[in-house]
């Protein structure tokens, strides 16, 4: 067996990820692939937390910013991610995935809380843990949930799943001559205010030291590729 780099990670998953070519919903060839991407990562020994993200259903901030009320909006954007949780759970388990779905917001009859001992626990079981509702308050970003979950758990690293390959100095959508980042450190992000995490989830990975790795997903083999050390899309660390 190769040797990983990491033996547990946190692995965030946005929500526009799962789109497909659509910009809403879920894609469930996309999640079937995503799937397959997490069992392979999974077959090599390595413990994985995901939490994911709900843009592509509801962005709290947008409907705020069209007159709804920011803390129903959030919470909306909440109950969004669960209902992603649920369905890259059903993409899992169809690939013989053992998972758990765990919820900030309390939805017993779909899923357990999070309680952070009994994630660790699964985790040392070889259950993929998906932790859903964010952080569970308004106001925060799914990306700061990573970074505190990733913390919580022990995480080595958290792989930040994107649609392109990493980091650029300017939109690679918009711009044909953008340049890729190799590295970053946690300060150039802040500084440059490079929009690939929000500055509460940059800060918190910053004080405890771990890793970024900004990657796309959409190419195969991707997330093993990482584990396994080599260089692919952008690191941002210390
Ligand atoms: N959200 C929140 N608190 C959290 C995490 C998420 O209020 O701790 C809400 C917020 O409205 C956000 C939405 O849930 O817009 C979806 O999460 P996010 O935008 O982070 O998803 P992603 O961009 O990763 O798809």
């Amino acid at each position: 067996m190769k040797k990983t780099q990491y033996k547990r990670i946190l692995l965030k998953i946005s929500g526009e990820v799962l789109t497909g070519d659509g910009n809403f919903g879920v894609d469930p060839g996309v999640m079937r692939q995503i799937a397959r991407e997490i069992k392979e990562v999974k077959s090599l020994g390595v413990e994985i937390g995901i939490v994911i993200g709900g843009g592509n259903i509801f962005r709290g901030m947008a409907a705020s910013s069209r007159g709804m009320d920011r803390v129903s909006a959030d919470y909306m954007g909440m109950l969004a991610t669960i209902m992603n949780a649920i369905a890259l759970q059903d993409a899992l388990e169809k690939v013989d995935v053992h998972t758990r779905v765990q919820t900030a917001i309390e939805m017993r009859e779909v899923a357990e809380p999070y309680i952070r001992r009994r994630a660790i626990r699964h985790l040392e079981k070889g259950r993929v843990v998906i932790f859903a509702g964010g952080t569970g308050n308004p106001y925060f970003t799914t990306d700061t949930a990573a970074s505190l979950r990733a913390m919580e758990i022990g995480a080595e690293a958290i792989l930040k799943a994107t649609k392109v390959d990493g980091i650029y100095n300017v939109d690679p959508l918009l711009n044909k001559r953008a340049r890729k980042f190799d590295e970053l450190t946690y300060l150039d992000v802040l500084k440059k205010q490079i929009k690939v995490m929000d500055a509460t989830a940059i800060s918190l990975c910053m004080d405890h030291q771990i890793p970024i790795i900004v990657f796309n997903l959409k190419k195969k083999g991707n997330v093993k590729r990482v584990i396994l050390g080599e260089k692919v899309g952008t690191k941002v660390r210390g």
